[in-house]
């Protein structure tokens, strides 16, 4: 009967917590690799668009000679590389550390789409332009859906419990990802910043050290 009545309580707690997420804002993370995180701040974050993920590809392939091989298949290339679950969609993520950890690939080599398409071979340019950026966003959780709010509320009062028993050293390092259907607008898009350091999971998690740490937009704002 205790039991009961303590899931009953603790039931009571989450939906408390689910209705005050609601009205929240959360610090949220988008890897990606460009030369301007200035473009986030006045496009916002887009939803992934097929049509402008191909017309990147075949303006890299066209300008460069590494990759013109690919011109005359690429239509055929493309055919084989669906995007069915990125598109229209945008992702960002609850924890940086664990992006970077587990998922560097998206600031190592940007769209995971292109990355596919170009192959193992010949994405090498990509390291070529840009350099990894975490763009900061500030999500409205009223734009997500109540699953996201519930799943979120539960982390919380679980990390809680964790942080209140065991006193440990740090915050856990959590694998939360928003998946939002619209763009996000350039209002909650708050900062950036490059990290210096990252494990390639494509290529067996080896040490990637990038080429520079600043961005047009940073150079811009010291003048
Ligand atoms: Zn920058």
């Amino acid at each position: 009967l205790l039991a009961d009545q303590l899931r009953v309580d603790l039931d009571e707690v989450e939906e408390d917590i689910i209705d005050w997420l609601e009205r929240q804002a959360v610090r949220c993370y988008h890897g990606c690799r460009t030369d301007d995180a200035g473009t986030y701040f006045r496009q916002g974050l887009r939803v992934h668009r097929r049509e402008e993920q191909e017309a990147a590809v075949r303006q890299l392939v066209e300008s460069d000679a590494r990759l013109r091989w690919m011109l005359p298949g690429l239509a055929d290339t493309f055919a084989k590389f669906p995007s069915t679950t990125d598109e229209h969609r945008c992702f960002v993520v609850l924890d940086d550390r664990a992006l970077l950890d587990r998922a560097a690939h998206y600031l190592i080599y940007g769209s995971e789409w292109i990355c596919a398409v170009l192959g193992r071979g010949s994405r090498g340019p990509l390291l070529e332009r840009g350099v990894p950026t975490m763009i900061e966003v500030d999500l409205p959780l009223m734009w997500t859906s109540f699953g996201q709010r519930e799943a979120l509320a539960s982390l919380l009062l679980r990390e809680w419990t964790r942080q209140v028993a065991q006193r440990p050293r740090q915050v856990l390092v959590v694998d939360f990802t928003f998946t939002m259907h619209h763009d996000l607008p350039p209002e909650v898009v708050t900062g950036h910043y490059h990290p210096t350091e990252m494990e390639d999971p494509l290529e067996g998690s080896s040490l990637y050290r990038p080429p520079g740490d600043s961005c047009l937009h940073c150079r811009a704002d010291v003048g």
